[in-house]
């Protein structure tokens, strides 16, 4: 709100509460709304990492204007065409590691929202239009515009606008409830029938979970304007009280550094670019690359990079969880651990920089790489290494090798929307790779025999842990050790 970086206090003791706008869920979700959703999943990390208590609500929008279009052009009813699309976004977003809020849907809150216009009317914040429409008028609100630092001079008062997206030069009365129209669909409520307008579902499910004030509100850079200032004006002119204390807005990324959009072809859901074969670690990876303030330039370059520096952080972990090292500690190696783990804090504690953090891990696995060459890593550093490693991962989330599993569920879906003729080589072998994924196991089988052999229980136990990561299942008998798939 104040357009300067503030230190961050939450309102009460040791509790955030942090709400993010979630998908409309009319289509599967784009890589843009991922970058979104994966900056805020990365803040909700880290601040559980920081020691707070996170409480964590997004939403879920239901019933908005291109849901009601879409759902009539095929056909279906408004439940039928979202609860396909929330599925997805639910299973897209487990794909890239991110962890799920609290889920709430504008359908099932439909009273609340009534009631709630209500109370605004009752306040003469709010008034009904003709059709059966309520309004919500921004002139009682002086500090309409605070948010988005815009100058509403000049605005015409009562002049309204039924849409729910809309360009800053009609900062008009927006709806706060509409009126039935004829094929739309409706509910019966305490202020007549009708169905929310997006702005009010996100004031009312926001305050109803966390209350009037609340810590932290997310969302893309696109919702400032009208969708956060609307939450704003509503809100605090009904309660009095401060709504969000911070706002957090991720940017909005370019693809091969141009706006993304369809009719340029640079327009990509999660599941297109699995369909070409791109990991979902990488993918997140990628996302992650540059702080949620700047500007992300998502690139086909980028994401190959981006594999590329996934795949060196695993097997940097595997180098150490399945190495034989001799006894002792290099204090050079507990330095560098120690100091790795202070730098990533210290740059996620500015602002999140998540690109100075990306930094810090991999000058770690330069140089312990090198060591590891020269025979400079003893035993007593594997445990910092690693536990640096971790810490990264708690944030980044992505050294669980995991994608395979996750890539063949997309060759599943494929042909249940005609999308077969879209899959790659290289997901159709990645989905296909039986064998060498066996192979892989068995790999890892023989490690934590090895380990097990020289009594290096903690390799072998994180070896298991890798494979139950993985899907798989293992069984250590007195006559060897025995694997399975889930
Ligand atoms: P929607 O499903 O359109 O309501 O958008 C869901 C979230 O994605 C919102 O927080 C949007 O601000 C965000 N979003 C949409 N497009 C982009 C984009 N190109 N880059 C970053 N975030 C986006
Ligand atoms: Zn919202």
């Amino acid at each position: 709100m104040s357009s300067r970086i503030e230190e961050f206090q939450p309102l009460r003791d040791n509790e955030v509460r942090m709400y993010a706008c979630g998908p409309t869920v009319y289509d599967y979700g784009h890589i843009g709304n991922f970058r979104t959703f994966v900056a805020v999943d990365l803040l909700y990390r880290f601040l559980r990492q920081s020691g707070y208590e996170v409480r964590y609500v997004m939403n879920i929008t239901d019933v908005d204007d291109k849901i009601i279009r879409n759902s009539a052009r095929d056909g279906v009813s408004v439940q039928q065409f979202t609860a396909k699309y929330e599925t997805a976004f639910i299973e897209d977003s487990a794909m890239i590691n991110i962890e799920q809020p609290k889920l709430v849907r504008a359908t099932e809150n439909i009273p609340q929202m009534a009631e709630f216009v209500s109370r605004l009317v009752e306040k003469g914040l709010a008034y009904r239009a003709d059709d059966g429409s309520y309004y919500f008028r921004i002139a009682k609100f002086l500090q309409y515009g605070k948010l988005s630092k815009k100058d509403f001079q000049g605005m015409q008062d009562g002049a309204r606008v039924a849409a729910d997206e809309y360009e800053k030069d009609s900062a008009r009365d927006f709806a706060l409830w509409k009126a039935p129209k004829p094929g739309e669909a409706s509910w019966e409520s305490s202020i007549g029938p009708g169905r929310p307008g997006w702005h009010l579902e996100c004031s009312v499910m926001s305050m109803q979970e966390l209350g009037e004030s609340f810590d932290l509100h997310a969302g893309g850079e696109d919702l400032i304007f009208p969708h956060h200032e609307n939450e704003i004006a509503q809100s605090e002119s009904l309660t009095g009280k401060p709504f969000a204390k911070f706002w957090f807005h991720a940017r909005f990324l370019l693809v091969e550094g141009e706006k993304m959009s369809k009719s340029l072809g640079n327009f990509f859901t999660l599941r297109d670019l699995v369909l070409k074969g791109h990991k979902p670690s990488s993918i997140r990876y990628l996302l992650t690359s540059v702080p949620y303030r700047n500007q992300l330039n998502f690139t086909i370059d980028g994401l190959k990079q981006a594999a590329v520096s996934v795949e060196r952080l695993r097997n940097f972990r595997l180098r150490l969880t399945a190495g034989n090292f001799a006894d002792g500690s290099n204090a050079a190696m507990q330095t560098l651990a120690a100091e790795t783990v202070a730098r990533m804090r210290a740059a996620l504690d500015d602002d999140l920089n998540t690109a100075q953090a990306q930094a810090a891990i991999f000058d770690m696995v330069r140089h312990a790489n090198a060591a590891f060459d020269t025979g400079d890593i003893k035993k007593d550093d594997v445990v910092p290494l690693l536990a640096a490693l971790t810490k990264f991962d708690q944030v980044f989330a992505v050294l669980d090798d995991d994608d395979a599993a996750k890539m063949k569920r997309v060759f599943d879906w494929a042909p249940s929307e005609g999308r077969d003729k879209d899959i790659s080589d290289g997901l159709r072998e990645s989905a296909q790779s039986g064998k060498l994924a066996d192979a892989d196991i068995e790999k890892k089988i023989a490690e934590m025999k090895s380990a097990r052999a020289s009594r290096d229980f903690k390799t072998s136990d994180v070896l298991r842990a890798d494979l139950a990561a993985a899907g798989v299942l293992v069984e250590i008998t007195k006559d060897g050790i025995r694997w399975r798939r889930k």
